[in-house]
């Protein structure tokens, strides 16, 4: 069976990499920074703008929350994810796994699976890794995540341990089911019988033995990329670094690396001078319905009375749309007065500047001065917040 994705190393500098990602849907930069799309929506944003101006070639969307409602069989009879919702290019989708184990309260995990509550209704669910494949082949995303457990960000060394091992046999499983589900061409949800890839997830928290133990389980398995989960969740920024200066450069080049749910723009910038390749984050998104920016000059918020008179825009480098037209004073009174807007705005300028912070990065690594430019970047944005975000 051919590879449902290709991957190019394009340039190094360091061990930060370019390359390219190719699906059947569309040709991916990478570094690249991928919006979330939770609900099959990247929230207060069009597709409309994702395509055409900020010009994202691949979103998430999370297996959890489609899972729950409207409910993948739903999707499935709509079409897929990609038909249903009319996101064209390419969709990575979570397992679930980190929602069950970070939304819900009730829940029991045993080897077979976690059972859970519906954050909704209350009512009982149960996700494993086959439900997780069987629900991802329905939504018909191009990138597919193994079922993990995510065990707390704090938890010993002895709890991680066993979290990963049982991670490694739900990652088997999750290969068995979803190989089962490819060979059937059953239900992928994809046009022209598109095959769709599966990542690995390593675990092991801040343990860097339990890292590499964890690599080495999951690279066994083998996988058409690789991700890097469990972090972000708590521990202290350089205990993030280190595990990712440890395990980065470990990992298979000839994959795309992924870490996931990370992070601020610094964290980019950082993981991808250690080796990372690919991100998401519902920050620029969130962020931006509470009024937090993100600029060439470090954070601000617009709740900020300092920026009632203000005349400038979000951020005067920035040359999106947004920034292009609305003054900060203009965008602090839609926030204030409570309009929708105001959202839809910043969370749109947030990811512009996501995305222009990735393409920057890109030519950096091309043109073999990314230690320049990293150091100019974290100066620029670092210790700059009017207010933390
Ligand atoms: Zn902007």
């Amino acid at each position: 069976m051919s590879k449902a994705i290709t991957w190019e190393v394009t340039g190094q500098d360091g061990e930060a990499r370019t390359g390219i990602i190719k699906t059947r849907r569309s040709v991916i930069e990478t570094p690249v920074f991928m919006p979330v799309g939770t609900q099959g929506t990247v929230k207060g944003v069009r597709f409309e703008w994702l395509e055409n101006e900020l010009d994202a070639r691949i979103i998430l969307g999370n297996t959890y929350h489609l899972f729950l409602r409207p409910g993948h069989e739903v999707i499935r009879q709509l079409g897929g994810l990609h038909r249903f919702s009319t996101w064209d290019r390419s969709l990575l989708t979570d397992s679930g796994g980190f929602q069950v184990f970070s939304l819900t309260d009730l829940r029991k995990l045993t080897e077979e699976g976690v059972e859970f509550r519906s954050h909704i209704d209350g009512s009982k669910k149960f996700l494993s890794p086959e439900v997780s494949m069987e629900v991802q082949a329905a939504l018909g995303s191009d990138i597919v995540m193994v079922f993990d457990e995510c065990p707390p960000g704090d938890a010993g060394h002895e709890r991680t341990k066993q979290s990963l091992q049982l991670t490694a046999r739900w990652a088997k499983r999750s290969k068995d089911k979803f190989n089962e589900l490819q060979i059937e061409g059953a239900d992928t949800g994809g046009r022209d019988g598109n095959r769709q890839a599966l990542f690995g997830i390593i675990q092991g928290a801040g343990h860097l033995d339990l890292r590499e133990e964890s690599l080495t389980r999951t690279v066994d398995i083998g996988f058409d990329g690789y991700a890097i989960g469990g972090l972000s969740v708590g521990e202290e920024k350089p205990v993030m670094y280190g595990v990712l200066e440890h395990i980065a450069p470990k990992m298979p080049s000839d994959a795309p690396r992924y870490l996931m749910g990370v992070g601020t723009p610094e964290d980019l910038i950082e993981a991808v001078y250690r080796g990372v390749d690919m991100f998401d984050c519902v920050m620029p998104t969130r962020n931006g319905r509470t009024g937090g920016v993100f600029t060439s000059r470090g954070k601000l918020n617009i709740r900020n009375a300092k920026f009632t008179l203000d005349d400038e825009p979000l951020d005067p480098e920035c040359s999106c749309s947004v920034c292009r037209r609305y003054s900060r004073g203009y965008l602090r009174h839609l926030y204030q007065a409570g309009e929708m807007l105001a959202a839809t705005l910043i969370s749109h300028h947030n990811l512009a500047f996501y995305l222009n912070t990735m393409k920057d990065t890109r030519e950096a690594i091309k043109d073999r001065r990314f230690a320049t430019f990293r150091k100019e970047f974290l100066a620029r944005t670092c210790g700059n917040e009017d207010e933390q975000v």
